[in-house]
């Protein structure tokens, strides 16, 4: 089968010929007809830093997708063949002590899809039954792709109650501009979006942000407060990874607000703790994964309802072989999410 691989330690990755691969007892082999470019896969692509201490080739990239159950392991009970499937992307030891306790998401053992594990980016892909999710049919292709990332927007933006709150939201890549949907759909009566791409700005108004702002052009936190009565922001959700932006974030925040986090930092943070944390009482959702499969059950509803259309986020689509070109399309900027048709 073709798949793309990223073969070397250095940058680019190859669109190649690789053997199908074979199932275990508890495995189920999957036909993949459509995948989502993740900022995990550009950083692969590019050979980050992050990759370079955490990826070891030869491995097939990418973790977004859904394909239908070809063939499935003798002891396999939870699919069947045709079942048209998408998966969470940390496959879970489901022993361990946060297994145990409902905290799979920060499983000790995972192994991430695409990246410890051969991933989606190919025309098929063999995963254990337990990471599997079966697709609502009112969701087309297009849509149930993006779902892992739609429902890391879904934890940030419902870590706690957010109708008829007042929210900015910081970073408008697609996670932040699917939390903008998620927001606008659970009642948050202002969202002031904040990134430095005017692209996605436009996008996120679409979303349902009251307001977008340009960080490089207007004083957000001016902005923020004019727009709050001089009261602040009750919700902060912070997809940016920018230090800059974290810190506008809590200067903005109402005393006694809250603040999710999902941006990944390069460097180790400058923070006024005392000031922008204690004697503000905040309180402070470090987000990572999807609750399994608690988010995903909101995420199909979200989507399967109407309540959230995320089309105006999905910008490209393009066959699996042209995935160089997604991957440009995400460095630049110039995009929301990028499909692969595989
Ligand atoms: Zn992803
Ligand atoms: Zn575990």
């Amino acid at each position: 089968m073709k798949a793309i691989v990223k073969t070397k330690r250095t940058k680019g990755m190859e669109f190649i010929e690789v053997p199908t691969p074979k199932i275990g007892i508890r495995d189920v082999i999957i036909k993949v007809s459509v995948a989502s470019i993740c900022g995990t896969d550009v950083h692969i692509y590019d050979w980050a830093r992050w990759a370079q201490h955490r990826f070891t080739p030869p491995r097939i990239i990418g973790h977004e997708f859904v394909g239908s159950v070809t063939k499935v392991g003798a002891e396999v009970n939870l699919v069947k063949a045709g079942d048209r499937v998408s998966a969470e992307s940390h496959l879970t030891c489901r022993h361990c002590y946060q297994c145990s306790n409902g905290y799979s998401e920060v499983c000790r053992n995972f192994k991430l899809l695409g990246v410890d594990h051969d991933g989606a980016f190919g025309e098929y892909l063999v995963l254990p039954e337990h990471v599997l999710w079966k697709n609502d049919e009112k969701i087309p292709d297009e849509w149930a792709t993006i779902q892992e990332p739609f429902g890391n927007a879904v934890d940030t933006v419902l870590a706690e109650d957010i109708s008829a709150k007042t929210v900015l939201i910081l970073g408008a890549g697609p996670i932040g501009l699917f939390a903008t949907g998620i927001a606008r759909a659970c009642g948050a009566s202002l969202i002031i979006v904040s990134d430095p791409n005017d692209y996605r700005l436009a996008i996120s108004k679409k979303m349902g942000a009251h307001i977008a702002v340009n960080p490089k052009k207007q004083d957000v936190t001016h902005l923020a407060l004019e727009a709050t009565k001089n009261n602040g922001v009750d919700v902060v959700l912070e997809f940016s990874g920018n230090n800059q932006a974290l810190n506008q974030g809590l200067k903005v925040i109402t005393p006694g607000g809250r603040i999710s986090i999902l941006g990944i930092y390069e460097r180790r943070l400058n923070i006024d703790l005392n000031k922008d944390v204690i004697f503000k009482k905040i309180r402070i959702y470090g987000i990572t994964g999807r609750k399994v499969f608690s988010t995903w059950y909101k995420t199909a509803r979200f989507l399967s309802s109407g309540l959230v259309d995320p089309s105006p986020i999905i910008t490209h689509q393009l066959p699996l072989k042209d995935y160089e070109k997604g991957m440009k399309l995400m460095k630049e900027g110039k995009c929301g999410k990028v499909i692969l048709k595989v």
